[in-house]
């Protein structure tokens, strides 16, 4: 029997991901696995490996995609990205965005704003409704843990270690929007994903209590933990350039008085250094400015010919 070589599906995908390799790696690259793969294939139709063949391509593939994209986007380049100041928000407006398409625009979010903005004015006389309208229970059913979220929110910003006037007004733009952008996704998952959610319950007890309260109790506390997320994500930026600060230290101990549990973070571009505190009752984090003949040393540091 002549050997078939590699299934097309495999070759397919290996080609594919020598689109993903930067330009001038690409033909080495998919010569070195195209041709793996085949001597691969050869011991596969040999019978010499035991496992199933498909499943060991295709761990094969996921090897050379991995690789591929290790080429494409190296490690800091990735990291570099991960800690800007903009990737949390892409993310968030990405959810909204994706809960928008999926849910046909916001239905759910829409059908709730429309029972609102029509909702019958309260009577004027203490008489008992002779009929009883389900629409009010939707709006309590949806606005009653949105309420207590947000009063979770405000309370967690309030007691929040943020250093209002010592930040500038880059430092609030970005937290404001970062607030508001992972607020709004947590929000658009319960409306829309929680009513999704719902449809496919058949049991009725199952659907008001699993779909309904377990999920209303679980998106207040999604809400907070997204809130108190923002909040320490953005202690942990540079007020100057908005990055995530780098190469933690820690300092002190727990129990000292003197000397409390406090971590050095570093800007990477150079702009200076964060003194943060561990512990609730030992003041607010300490940032220290470093001048420009500092950024010089950062820049040597982080060129690729100093690596
Ligand atoms: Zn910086």
């Amino acid at each position: 029997m002549t050997p078939q070589g590699p299934p097309m599906a495999y070759r397919f995908l290996l080609r594919l991901a020598s689109f993903v390799c930067p330009d001038h790696a690409r033909a080495a690259w998919r010569q070195q696995w195209e041709s793996g793969l085949r001597d691969w294939w050869i011991l596969a139709e040999r019978g010499e490996l035991t496992n199933e063949a498909s499943a060991l391509a295709a761990r094969f593939c996921r090897g050379a995609w991995a690789d591929a994209l290790e080429l494409r986007f190296r490690r800091e380049q990735l990291l570099h990205a991960l800690r800007g100041p903009w990737f949390p928000i892409l993310c968030a407006v990405s959810t909204v965005a994706t809960a928008g398409l999926l849910s046909h625009g916001f239905q759910v979010i829409r059908r709730v704003a429309g029972l609102i903005r029509h909702a019958p004015p309260l009577p004027l006389n203490l008489r008992p409704h002779i009929h009883y309208d389900p629409r009010g229970d939707i709006v309590a059913a949806y606005l009653a843990p949105l309420g207590l979220a947000l009063l979770i929110a405000v309370m967690l910003l309030v007691i929040s270690r943020l250093p209002v006037r010592a930040s500038g007004w880059r430092t609030w733009v970005h937290f404001v929007l970062k607030t508001l952008a992972v607020q709004a996704a947590v929000i658009v998952l319960w409306f829309e994903g929680g009513s999704a959610l719902r449809s496919v319950i058949q049991s009725e007890a199952l659907r008001i209590l699993g779909g309904g309260l377990v999920l209303a109790i679980l998106f207040i506390a999604g809400f907070g933990a997204a809130t108190r997320w923002c909040i320490s994500d953005q202690r942990r930026r540079c007020p100057v350039c908005l990055r995530l600060l780098d190469m933690p230290v820690s300092v002190g101990s727990w129990g000292s008085v003197f000397e409390p549990a406090t971590t050095e973070l570093l800007c990477a571009v150079g702009h200076g250094s964060l003194s943060l505190s561990e512990r609730d009752n030992t003041g607010p984090d300490r940032w220290t400015a470093l001048d420009a003949s500092w950024r010089e040393l950062f820049e040597n540091a982080s060129s690729p010919e100093a690596r």
